[in-house]
């Protein structure tokens, strides 16, 4: 493998780079690569980099993403699980002496050690492989202090899910907590076309910008946790219903509170459920 020692335009298609290696994409992996050229610079620009921004990328693939990443900050650490992928990025970025392409599973990433290591709050970013996007959101929504915004591709659905506020129909377990954190924002939808090789769904690009403080004072984080999640299990259930697994009389709690204990869970806005967390903390 060459390194490349200067910095070209663009990369090359991932599809022949790939070819090239003789290697095959792997779907176990999540490997749908981008090979539209204008989506890697588009996205690059989305994630509202900063001067003296440290990047980070999960799932630097053949380093499509990471070239256009490399124009933007003084220091870019992208992450590649798969062994035979790490060394292609590596040679295709190695005339970017401030971009390193570590071998690793975002799995076991120890996000405050990265953080600590960087020496501040990183600025995330991937064309995530979509088997792994609800675990790593939830990852970096459980460690907010290791980073500052994170610009991702994932599926569309997942973005609509992520970006739609509590109460609404849309929304999940997840739209609660990433609420609670951050200012979400689903920015464009990118067409099957662009990735090879193409997955079935359409895809689209969202911001999360954390938040200076909480939206909404919740009491203790692993409480409000607790109480999304009995929200959510079961969400067509009344609330008195699902909230009876972290509480003895819900009826009373929610009505105390003035609130309709006869709604479903999903249909409380964040206020709400941050009203019934604190009050379950400070009881
Ligand atoms: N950034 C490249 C692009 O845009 O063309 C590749 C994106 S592809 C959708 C997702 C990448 O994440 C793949 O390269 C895949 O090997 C990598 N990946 C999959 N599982 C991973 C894991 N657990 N940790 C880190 N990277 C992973």
């Amino acid at each position: 493998m060459t390194p490349r020692v200067s910095r070209p335009e663009s990369l090359p298609n991932p599809y022949d780079v790939l070819r090239a290696h003789g290697l095959r994409p792997k779907k176990s992996l999540g490997q749908n690569f981008l090979v539209d050229p204008n989506i890697p610079a588009q996205i690059a620009g989305s994630g509202g980099v900063r001067s003296g921004d440290v990047i980070f990328e999960i799932g630097a693939g053949c380093g499509t993403l990471t070239h256009c990443l490399s124009g933007l900050a003084n220091k870019v650490i992208a992450l590649e699980y798969d062994e035979d992928l790490a060394p292609i990025a590596q040679a295709e970025l190695a005339y970017a002496e401030h971009v390193e392409i570590r071998h690793g599973d975002v799995r076991q990433l120890d996000w405050p050690a990265l953080a600590e290591e960087m020496g501040q709050p990183m600025v995330v970013y991937g064309n995530l492989p979509y088997y792994l996007s609800t675990d790593i959101l939830l990852s970096l929504l459980t460690h907010p202090e290791a980073w500052r915004r994170a610009c991702f591709l994932v599926q569309l659905e997942f973005a609509e899910r992520v970006c739609a506020p509590p109460g609404v129909r849309a929304a999940g377990s997840i739209s609660a907590l990433t609420h609670l954190l951050t200012y979400p924002s689903l920015l464009f939808q990118v067409s099957p076309k662009a990735f090879s090789p193409a997955p079935k769904v359409t895809s689209a690009v969202m911001v999360l910008e954390k938040r200076e403080t909480l939206a909404a004072d919740v009491g203790d984080m692993t409480v409000f946790r607790r109480v999304v999640r009995a929200l959510f299990a079961q969400r067509r259930k009344m609330a008195r219903s699902s909230l009876k697994q972290i509480h003895p009389n819900p009826t009373a709690l929610l009505e105390d509170l003035g609130l309709d204990s006869t709604l479903r869970g999903e249909r409380f806005s964040l206020a709400e459920i941050a009203l019934i967390s604190k009050t379950l903390h400070e009881s």
